[in-house]
């Protein structure tokens, strides 16, 4: 356990001190709230909503499981969970559909994870940094930051009820998801050059499911314009959601769920399969979202989760993303705040181990929707174990030190020579 800072008395009776305040209280700012709590500091969460709330994103990985059970809630989450053994994808180009089982990856010990409602997810872990000492308060949003305050940072925020609340903190944490509240304050955050989408979604009931314990399994539909998510949701709700790039959805001429529904009719696989099925509600649009903040860190901040950086959900990496650099956070700020000295080599170590995961993703999701690597996605092989390293990192194992990371390198290889066959020489014929 740190120690945590004696207490300073407040300069003036409205100014909360803290060691620890965190803006954001969804998957990466409860998951780091709770964590320093449990360390002993006295942290304090920002969250400018009250939970439960909306928000898309509700196809978790196999590793999160070791995450969930760190924070002691693995329970919890599978009380609310769909069980999500494996992932299909569906390419119209290849006429039939690819089934993969996190089971047979690599590391044959997480097998499975869950699809989640967010709004339920999030309030469990926002709870769970409660239970563990971190003071909560919901409906208040940060407004203002300042990042050389002479106590480390401060803040104002404004609560539910429009008042101005002042905090003073050693460290702070920004996890205030696409709002990027620093890396937005500090000019930091940068479009990807590499790679832009948008996304259309909404919810349905009476999707046709796949059978068995393949009910939870997220579908993956390319169509002519990018892909489309399939998640079966615990209580019978499919979650359907259209990635394509922004350029689509400008062509836009109808009202926004008309569009999805036009959107979806373009892929007439997934189209069978919700067929007398009900939209719950409108559909929702969001905008081009791939960014990447220049830094993540500085002398008394950092960024975790979408805060910093935010690529392409194709894989569900986000809330992965999210809560493992909460972890790698935790023992940052631990190490800023209880040796100074280690601070430069703490937040450089973070840095480099957020940074290092992001790129083995992106990789793939920068030619998810290149022919050659579908190609390779819809003949799977397991020569020299290719196949369980792409299911590894299809399940998230991109953080460990693991023989697969060799593998995938071969599998590069492979995807560069067959994208060359196709330049040279017209498509390569799918064996
Ligand atoms: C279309 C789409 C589909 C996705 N699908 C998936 C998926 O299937 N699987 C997956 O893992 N991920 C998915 N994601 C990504 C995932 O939703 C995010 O990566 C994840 O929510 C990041 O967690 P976070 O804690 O960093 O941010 P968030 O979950 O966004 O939490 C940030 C919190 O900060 C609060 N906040 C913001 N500003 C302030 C402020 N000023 N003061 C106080 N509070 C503030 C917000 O209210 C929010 O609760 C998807 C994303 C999109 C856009």
């Amino acid at each position: 356990m740190l120690a945590p800072t004696p207490r300073t008395e407040a300069p003036s009776m409205d100014v909360t001190s803290c060691d620890v305040l965190v803006v954001g209280g969804g998957p990466a700012g409860s998951t780091i709230a709770a964590l320093l709590a449990q360390r002993g500091l006295d942290v304090v969460v920002l969250e400018k909503e009250q939970h439960p709330r909306f928000h898309i994103g509700e196809s978790l990985l196999p590793l999160n499981m070791p995450l969930l059970e760190r924070l002691g809630v693995a329970d919890e989450v599978a009380a609310i969970g769909m069980p999500k053994w494996g992932v299909d994808f569906v390419s119209p180009t290849h006429e039939r559909t690819v089934a993969f089982e996190f089971g047979d990856a690599w590391d044959k010990s997480l097998p499975y994870s869950f699809q989640v409602r967010r709004s339920e997810f999030d309030h469990i872990l926002l709870r769970n940094a409660a239970t563990r000492g971190a003071r909560v308060h919901e409906g208040w949003r940060a407004t203002t930051l300042d990042l050389d305050h002479a106590r480390g940072v401060a803040a104002v925020a404004r609560d539910e009820a429009g008042a101005e609340r002042r905090f003073e903190a050693r460290f702070l944490v920004d996890a205030s998801g696409r709002d990027t509240l620093v890396a937005a304050k500090l000019g930091l955050k940068e479009r990807n050059p590499r790679h832009a989408s948008a996304a259309i979604y909404g919810h349905f009931t009476g999707a046709r499911r796949q059978e068995g314990r393949a009910e939870g399994n997220i579908s993956i539909f390319w169509f002519d314009h990018g892909w489309i998510w399939f998640i079966p949701l615990a209580d019978g709700t499919t979650s359907i959601g259209a990635v394509c790039p922004p350029a689509y959805l400008k062509t836009r001429e109808t009202e926004v769920t008309d569009f999805f529904r036009q959107t979806i009719a373009r892929s007439p696989e997934l189209s069978a399969r919700l067929e007398g099925a009900t939209m719950t509600g409108p559909a929702t649009a969001t905008g081009n979202y791939s960014y990447r903040a220049r830094g993540m860190a500085g002398r008394n901040y950092l960024m975790v989760g979408d805060a910093y950086a935010f690529i392409d959900p194709v894989f569900s990496t986000g809330v992965y993303l999210a809560m493992n650099s909460a972890f790698q956070a935790a023992d940052a700020v631990a190490a800023v705040l209880s040796r100074p000295r280690e601070a430069a080599r703490a937040l450089a170590r973070f840095d480099a181990t957020v940074r290092r995961g992001l790129d083995r993703f992106s990789w793939f999701i920068y030619r998810m929707n290149q022919p050659a690597l579908r190609d390779l996605f819809m003949n799977p092989r397991n020569i020299l174990r290719l196949q369980e390293a792409v299911l590894s990192m299809l399940s998230g194992d991109v953080f460990r030190p693991s023989p697969v990371h060799g593998r995938l390198l071969v599998f590069k290889g492979l995807y560069y020579a067959r994208a060359l066959a196709r330049r040279l020489g017209g498509a390569v014929r799918p064996t």
